[in-house]
């Protein structure tokens, strides 16, 4: 009997759980480019182009590996348009009884196969995702009966659990679970920053790039250059140039932005890690054996291993213990329309212009561009988190609904009301100055508070607290916020008042700001 193995496009590794007792004689492999997918939400070009791409070299790997594969391209012309309607056509054509898949990483997709068996008549195993670290039922567990989901705890138990940085007695190496206070260094001087990772374009890329550039015209972004890794083994080459090039000032700089440097000394591995290209514990475990090799101070790699085992797993489990509704979550009522700035960075804020224009060329920004300038303008201006949504799930190479909606929701607009964290990231400019060199680059003035001049984190920042002081002044963690704003008395909060009216007026007269 021929069973039916289809693999998603953020599943390309051999080792993944629907390969898993394959019949290499009988069984199908399944892959599939469908319309749907590639435009249920305009995708960044490169996205698209790195997927496309990726998945067909994998599926060429498979062949080369044994595996009978089948593979539908975009341009096929009968191409069914979408997972399902493909699946169908396969089912029939060869007359499939069983379909085995690995759990999609979105609730939408993992709605979609769990109705195929009635659908189409056939038995559906749908098995787990095990390139995860931590399972839906070990969140359950750990999330069950606690006041408050901080991410700290939960790491400290994922490393309890895979021995990761600990001494023998079981106590973090280095005496603390966390060394983020070591982790805030300030940009100041020219920083020897080695270039990110670059690929040689081979046929296959090269196909694809025709094609994504014919057919995804109207999408944002740039298509070119593209220099990500598409196969395993580029993938395994750019963790081995990240341990060995920049894991060493991964820490100090991890919070640092400066214009011009748009991969500083993070790893841009997430691409790599959520599309399946490497599995999260062998990135785990390079970091860790720098360490030991002493070829990397403890406080990058705590801190590096804190993203992957800690938050990336806290993450997708808050995902799956929140959906379906987390989409729909908005605790402050937020309803202002995305700036024309977020697609097109025609700013005079420079922070928000660098880290636009840098989105646009790379679908890559890194995470304190994302939090602090891009998501924070976007908290303080009352952005909706619907429009939120979707643009951070758009513009980035890496972004799946899973991984994307809790940072968005969760951790930059403070929508969900503080389950993910336990206040509003929100920071005026002088936050923004003190992390980059953008300020000085700016028509702005960092230090004013207000009048045109005044750079408009400044006065948006209070206006915000103003504006949801029902809403935020019972959260402990932000009575210093209320008590400051109870002394700054009637006429500076006027102005504040003012300065947020006026600029808010000039965005909805398509003014540029
Ligand atoms: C508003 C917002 C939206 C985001 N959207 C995405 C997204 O769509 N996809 C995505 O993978 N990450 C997202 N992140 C998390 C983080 O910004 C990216 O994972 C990171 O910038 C990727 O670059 P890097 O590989 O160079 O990461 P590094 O800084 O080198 O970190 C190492 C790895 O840790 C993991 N990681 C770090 N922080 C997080 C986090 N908060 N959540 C999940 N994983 C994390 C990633 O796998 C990353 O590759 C978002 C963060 C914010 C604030
Ligand atoms: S002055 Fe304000 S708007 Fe300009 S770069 Fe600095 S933080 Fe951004």
């Amino acid at each position: 009997m021929t069973t039916l193995r289809l693999i998603l496009g953020d599943q390309l590794h051999q080792d993944i759980s629907s390969l898993k007792g394959c019949d290499k004689e009988n069984d199908i492999i399944f892959m599939c480019e469908v319309w749907e997918e590639a435009t249920y939400v305009q995708h960044h070009k490169k996205k698209i182009a790195f997927l496309f791409s990726a998945m067909r070299h994998f599926s060429r790997e498979l062949k080369e590996a044994g595996f009978q594969v089948r593979y539908t391209q975009l341009d096929d012309e009968d191409n069914a348009g979408s997972f399902k309607g493909e699946i169908e056509r396969v089912v029939k054509e060869r007359g499939i009884k069983n379909i085995i898949v690995t759990e999609a990483g979105e609730y939408r997709v993992l709605q979609d196969m769990q109705s195929w068996g009635e659908a189409f008549g056939v038995d559906v195993d749908i098995r787990a995702n095990d390139h995860f670290l931590c399972t839906h039922e070990d969140f359950k567990n750990w999330a069950e009966d606690r006041n408050e989901l901080r991410m700290e705890y939960f790491y400290r138990e994922m490393r309890k659990k895979y021995n990761i940085l600990l001494t023998d007695e079981g106590k973090p190496v280095g005496g603390e679970w966390n060394y983020d206070s070591e982790n805030r260094k300030t940009p100041k001087g020219a920083l020897d920053i080695p270039d990110t990772y670059h690929a040689q374009t081979d046929d296959i890329t090269s196909d694809v790039l025709k094609l994504v550039g014919a057919k995804f015209k109207d999408h944002f972004g740039d298509l070119e250059p593209f220099h990500f890794a598409v196969t395993r083994d580029q993938a395994l080459y750019a963790l081995d140039k990240f341990v060995s090039e920049r894991l060493n000032n991964f820490g100090d700089y991890q919070d640092a932005m400066v214009q011009g440097e748009p991969w500083m000394y993070h790893s841009h591995l997430s691409f790599y890690i959520n599309c399946g290209l490497l599995t999260p514990m062998e990135c785990i475990e390079k970091a860790q054996a720098a360490y030991y090799d002493k070829t990397a101070p403890l406080n990058a790699v705590e801190g590096f291993i804190r993203q992957i085992l800690g938050w990336r797993e806290y993450i997708r489990g808050i995902y799956w213990m929140k959906m379906p509704g987390y989409e729909a979550e908005n605790f402050l009522d937020a309803t202002r329309k995305l700036p024309s700035f977020y697609w097109d960075a025609n700013t005079q804020m420079n922070c928000l212009k660098q880290c636009v224009s840098e989105t646009k060329e790379n679908a890559y920004a890194h995470h304190i561009q994302r939090l602090m300038v891009l998501g924070n303008f976007a908290l303080i201006a009352g952005l909706s988190p619907e429009e939120v949504n979707e643009w951070f799930l758009i513009v980035y190479a890496d972004a799946y609904e899973w991984v994307e909606m809790p940072n968005v929701t969760g951790m930059i607009l403070y929508a969900d009301g503080g389950v993910l964290a336990s206040k509003p990231y929100a920071s005026s400019g002088a936050y923004i100055n003190k992390m980059s060199d953008y300020c000085k680059g700016c028509k702005y003035k960092v230090t004013k508070k207000n009048g045109p001049e005044a750079c408009p984190f400044n006065y948006l920042y209070w206006d915000f607290i103003d504006r949801n002081e029902d809403k935020l002044k019972g959260n402990h963690r932000m009575r210093m916020m209320y008590s400051t704003l109870k002394r700054m008395g009637d006429e500076k909060l006027d102005a504040v008042r003012a300065d947020t009216k006026r600029f808010f007026n000039a965005i909805d007269k398509g003014d540029v700001v």
